[in-house]
């Protein structure tokens, strides 16, 4: 099992939330960042507060939806921060849609996965080669993909950076009520339904008793529903 990744610093990768950030922040900074989605600023609250200079960085894939975006602004504009965007490579989207059209994601799961490869996943590998640790919202509630996911551990599959998710323990309702109590911004679409929100076209509200990452692909199976950003690899 691959635990050298916090062990190795003296660290058992227990405690709350705001003490794993603390630890990462301080051991890390400032070549760790959060890497948002906008869906919420609950991990951006808890860090401005250990280290307003904390990084913050978002992947742009080309595909999202505008709510996302004016939650962006609302969190630069809450916190006072800059959201270090990154885009994919323009001319292998150039290339996807030339020879793909605007919806190969759909065709089939190595399709969707090469959609999710080229605007998210190489934008993120690119961002990590600059930093030593990263920073998630991943929850162990989220879908069947994330239940053995771990606080910190050492992330192989981008290229050997630590990954930390202080908020693994957390459930949906913690979220709200933390964003409540804190009048932090949240994305809108929150209000329409969605529980999860990635790109507009891949992304739709859930119905009442479904799962919080229905939304997400809703047309493949649970057990495929990442997009390569959080690959389970911490026992391979
Ligand atoms: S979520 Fe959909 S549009 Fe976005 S990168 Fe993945 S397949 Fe492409």
């Amino acid at each position: 099992m691959n635990d050298v990744g916090y062990k190795e610093f003296g660290y058992d990768g227990n405690g709350e939330a705001g003490d794993v950030l603390r630890w990462a922040l301080e051991k890390f900074h400032p070549k760790i960042a959060i890497a948002c989605s906008f869906q919420h600023a609950v991990l951006i609250d808890m860090a401005v507060r250990i280290n307003p200079e904390v990084r913050v960085f978002s992947i742009d894939t080309g595909r999202l939806p505008e709510e996302t975006f004016e939650c962006a602004a609302d969190i630069e504009n809450h916190f006072g921060i800059k959201i270090e965007w990154i885009l994919p490579k323009q001319d292998s989207v150039e290339k996807m849609m030339r020879e793909s059209g605007p919806f190969s994601f759909k065709e089939s799961l190595d399709a969707r996965r090469g959609c999710c490869a080229i605007r998210k996943v190489e934008p993120l590998n690119r961002m990590l080669s600059g930093l030593d640790a990263w920073i998630t919202g991943v929850r162990s509630d989220q879908n069947v993909t994330r239940k053995e996911t771990r606080k910190i551990f050492r992330d192989d599959a981008h290229g050997d950076v630590i990954k930390v998710n202080p908020l693994v323990d957390w459930n949906y309702d913690q979220i709200k009520d933390y964003v409540k109590a804190r009048k932090l911004p949240y994305n809108s679409l929150f209000e329409k339904g969605y529980s999860s929100i990635g790109c507009a076209c891949c992304t739709r509200a859930v119905e009442s008793g479904e799962d919080i990452r229905a939304g997400r692909w809703w047309w493949e199976n649970p057990e495929h529903k990442e997009c390569g950003l959080h690959v389970r690899n911490w026992d391979i």
